[in-house]
């Protein structure tokens, strides 16, 4: 990387703790006087907590946010994150009235389309903003000029406009925040670098500074990029990746008269602007990206006196944008040009923030703001400051913790060719079931081969491998039953027919990414009994399906359970949720003092293959000596088999809705049990399938799946989870939240269907009632028995009433559908106990 230079404009004169010793003790040290460690500050005063010192290397502002473009648009991809920034907004609004100003103004933003793609999924946008409130209407291209007389409207199809978005200047904002948690008690220290942070059994102790050491029990990594070298000193992996960024500033050309412009943003050229004096900032996400001082071999490294700096200029990387932006605002080829930035900024391997509790208790993380950070600051300063306070999230978060990466990530290759993907990937339009191109092939099924030559089609899901489909050329595919629009994108036929043979005869799974968690001790039984909602401990050999639940009753993770000795457990969770549930449960052993217990993830010790259909047992009956009659191996019931000779583990558990068994297979034994199970299916046409046909399946059968209708909001009794939890167990974590709400559900998880089973919504589509917005889609599919398109959303229990029609906003076109009864194949569950 080149030489760097100092910003010809300093950042804001700062203020400082005159006369104030920095302290020895504090409850909660936030390290990172940007906007993100000011609001989290600002957040925490604001609940109270009054013993927390803020500190920054350098002066406030003086990471990344002194040069950022500004600009704060409130809608997402993530409801999550668009109830967030609309936080945001209310919150600079209220601090533009403050003693100390924030420099807020609601300029207005638009959209506009380039493609036809992009003006559906503007349409799109505009749905799924109905059911959050937000103002945002549709607009002509002849409305898009008039709101900005600058655009060349050559191309555009139409846009958007959010009359309350704006823009703020990024270092007041900080300031006022700044501010604000000066006066509810935060002592901030500039020109204090942490230097080390000191842990007692895996749990905070204190920070050592260049001026003295802060015994503490909370750290908060508020550092930006720099967040991944912070997070090094208490051997956390926070996988951020500084990326340079540019945009430019052109010099005063506006009529002094002409009304003050709103944000534009055209993401088919790669490029926004916003108004800035009486001229204009415009910038992009370049198509060939840089990071800052990181390598595929080596982890960021960035100077320690890079602060108030910025990169050189890369007009050659920026070529492409400065083109589009004078094509779209030819005015940008005669005006001249003020400023150019180049400054860069923490990038996450997913483009959403890296938030939360980390694996080391009391060690918290709200970094990689990903270019968003401004927008969002509001809103990550409260929900951090939330958690930090409640020791658990106070809503759902999932999409930004720092647990849903995986261990891959903790490799500096696997990290930026996944950073570099999607920052160059920003502003484009992304489909359902798209997959990543980069980063691949890190964790690998033992039988990855078999697939391989098998004609599988890989998806990847926590840097697993996994079987999506197999596509045989040879076979004649059915094609009408293809999605109607973009859902239909990334659709293929062999699912159906998967799904088809799982029901008809019997499918074989690969599905040994599940993560498996083994939790031991003497008082291991007990300690899973204080996590779960249901009873675990049955009795070896008994398997059980529960969730963990947090303080407010919401489900933390969803687990199949197996006692499989006095004191010993196996836990079985999603692949991307390894350490995200191991996290939580060593949490619990933290908090609840059950140092004895051991949790150990063994994940890649074994395989694990689905069996599933009607002829699933007369399939694996031909290849072991175990008796697998309903009478000797029940529903729920775990064994230890020869199967093939090869000795392993077979639970009596479905997540098809068909009688089947899951084989835990020793990894080395993995492909013999294969190929012995492919061999004895051939006479039943027992077919190989993939997880798309698990989603089909599972939503058929209304099986529940964490971060699709459950998640830390989602209490089990409006899931429809209410006979997993146990009613006869004296107390477990969530109990008396449960008990509060359990006769007074507001909402509940409805199974919604569509008669034409094409037309499929994608997520967060609004759902109609009398023309008023009742709900929104949380997931959708498609039941190939049942032959219709599923969604499944949460609806006012007033509203949730089986027969009842409703409608479904798609691409602005409004389609009816029926709420139909749970579950939607197999209602007695015949199948499974059969
Ligand atoms: C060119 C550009 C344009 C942008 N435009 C926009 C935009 O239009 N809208 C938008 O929403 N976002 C935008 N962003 C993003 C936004 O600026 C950032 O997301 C945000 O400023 C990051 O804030 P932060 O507090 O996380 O990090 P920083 O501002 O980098 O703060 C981190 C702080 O941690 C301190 N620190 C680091 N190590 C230590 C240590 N060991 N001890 C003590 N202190 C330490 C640093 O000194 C620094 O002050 C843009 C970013 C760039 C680069």
């Amino acid at each position: 990387m080149g030489t760097q230079k100092q910003l010809n404009e300093q950042p804001i004169a700062q203020p400082k703790e005159a006369g104030k010793e920095l302290p020895g003790r504090a409850k909660i040290v936030v390290i990172g006087g940007g906007v993100g460690g000011t609001s989290v500050a600002y957040h925490l005063a604001q609940l109270c907590e009054k013993d927390v010192v803020l500190v920054d290397r350098s002066d406030l502002t003086s990471g990344s946010t002194f040069h950022s473009a500004g600009l704060v648009g409130q809608l997402r991809a993530d409801p999550t994150l668009t109830k967030m920034n609309m936080y945001s907004v209310e919150l600079y609004r209220k601090l533009e009235k403050s003693q100390t100003p924030a420099s807020w103004r609601e300029c207005g933003s638009i959209k506009i389309a380039s493609s036809k793609e992009r003006m559906e999924e503007i349409r799109r946008q505009i749905g799924w903003a109905k059911t959050f409130g937000l103002d945002l209407v549709e607009i002509s291209t002849k409305q898009a000029q008039e709101l900005f007389p600058l655009l060349d409207p050559t191309d555009v199809v139409g846009g958007c406009y959010m009359a309350s978005d704006g823009q703020v200047d990024p270092s007041q904002l900080t300031q006022a925040m700044a501010a604000g948690a000066r006066a509810g008690g935060v002592k901030i220290f500039t020109h204090t670098r942490v230097l080390a942070i000191n842990t007692q059994r895996n749990r905070i102790k204190s920070v050592t500074t260049d001026k003295g050491v802060i015994e503490c029990e909370i750290v908060v990594n508020c550092g930006g990029m720099y967040a991944s070298e912070i997070g090094r000193l208490v051997d956390v992996r926070v996988p951020i990746v500084p990326m340079s960024h540019q945009y430019l500033i052109t010099e005063n050309f506006l009529p002094d008269d002409a009304k003050f412009l709103p944000s534009l943003r055209d993401p088919d050229n790669l490029i926004y602007f916003r108004q800035e004096v009486k001229g204009l900032v415009m910038g992009g996400y370049e198509r060939n990206s840089k990071p800052f001082m990181a390598s595929y071999d080596s982890y960021d490294q960035i100077p320690k006196d890079f602060n108030s700096k910025l990169l050189p200029e890369e007009w050659d990387r920026f070529e492409e944008i400065a083109t589009n932006a004078a094509k779209r605002v030819p005015k940008m080829s005669e005006v001249g040009l003020k400023n150019f930035i180049n400054g860069p900024e923490g990038f996450t391997p997913d483009n959403e923030f890296c938030l939360g509790e980390t694996t080391v208790g009391g060690f918290y993380v709200a970094a990689g703001f990903c270019a968003h950070g401004i927008a969002g600051a509001g809103g990550i300063g409260k929900v951090v400051a939330e958690w930090v306070v409640a020791g658990e999230p106070t809503m759902d978060l999932w999409h930004m913790d720092i647990k849903r990466f995986a261990d891959a990530y903790k490799s500096p290759r696997f990290t930026l060719e996944r950073v570099t993907e999607n920052y160059e990937a920003y502003y484009d339009i992304h489909y359902p079931l798209e997959e990543r191109a980069s980063a691949r092939g890190e964790n690998k099924s033992p039988i990855y081969d078999w697939h391989r030559q098998n004609h599988a089609v890989f998806g990847e899901k926590a840097s697993w491998e996994r079987v999506n489909y197999y596509h045989n050329p040879n076979e004649r595919l059915d094609d009408s039953l293809r999605p109607i629009g973009w859902v239909g994108k990334n659709w293929h036929p062999a699912v159906a027919l998967e799904h088809h043979a799982t029901r008809n005869t019997a499918g074989l799974f690969d599905e040994s990414s599940f993560a498996k968690i083994k939790v031991t001790g003497a008082r291991a039984g007990e300690f899973l009994n204080q996590v779960c909602a249901a009873n675990v401990v049955k009795g070896v050999g008994k398997t059980t399906y529960t969730q963990a639940l947090n303080k407010k009753g919401g489900i933390e993770s969803d687990y199949t359970i197996t006692q499989i000795g006095e004191s010993e457990f196996l836990i079985i969770t999603g692949t991307a949720f390894l350490n995200h549930d191991k996290g939580w449960l060593e949490k619990q052993v933290r908090e609840l003092n059950f140092d004895q217990v051991e949790i150990v993830d063994i994940t890649v010790d074994l395989a694990c293959f689905g069996i599933w259909g009607p002829a699933a047992r007369v399939i694996l009956q031909s290849i072991t000596d175990a008796d697998l009659s309903n009478e000797s191996f029940g529903f729920m019931n775990s064994k230890v088999i020869k199967v093939a000779g090869v000795e392993l583990r077979a639970t009596r558990i479905t997540y098809v809705g068909e009688l089947g068994w899951e084989l835990y297979i020793p990894r080395d034994a993995a492909l013999k049990v294969w190929l012995e199970l492919i061999a004895a299916g051939k006479a039943h046409g027992m077919r190989v399938c993939g997880y798309r046909a698990i989603e089909s399946l599972r939503l058929e059968k209304g099986y529940r799946a964490w971060a699709g209708e459950i998640n830390s909001e989602t209490n089990p009794y409006e899931a429809g989870l209410g006979f997993a939890v146990s009613t006869k167990k004296d107390d477990f974590i969530g109990k008396a939240a449960l008990e509060k709400v359990r006769n007074k559900l507001s909402r509940k998880l409805t199974a919604i269907t569509f008669d034409d089973i094409k037309q499929v919504a994608m997520g967060n589509e609004p759902i109609f009632i009398n023309n008023q917005v009742v709900g929104r889609v949380k997931s959708a599919g498609q039941g190939y028995t049942i032959n219709k398109a599923i969604a499944y959303a949460y609806l006012p229990v007033e509203h949730a009433n089986v027969g009842a029609t409703i409608e479904v906003e798609m691409f602005g076109i409004k389609s009816k559908a029926i709420i139909a009864a749970e579950p939607l194949f197999d209602p007695k569950g015949e199948k499974i106990k059969s």
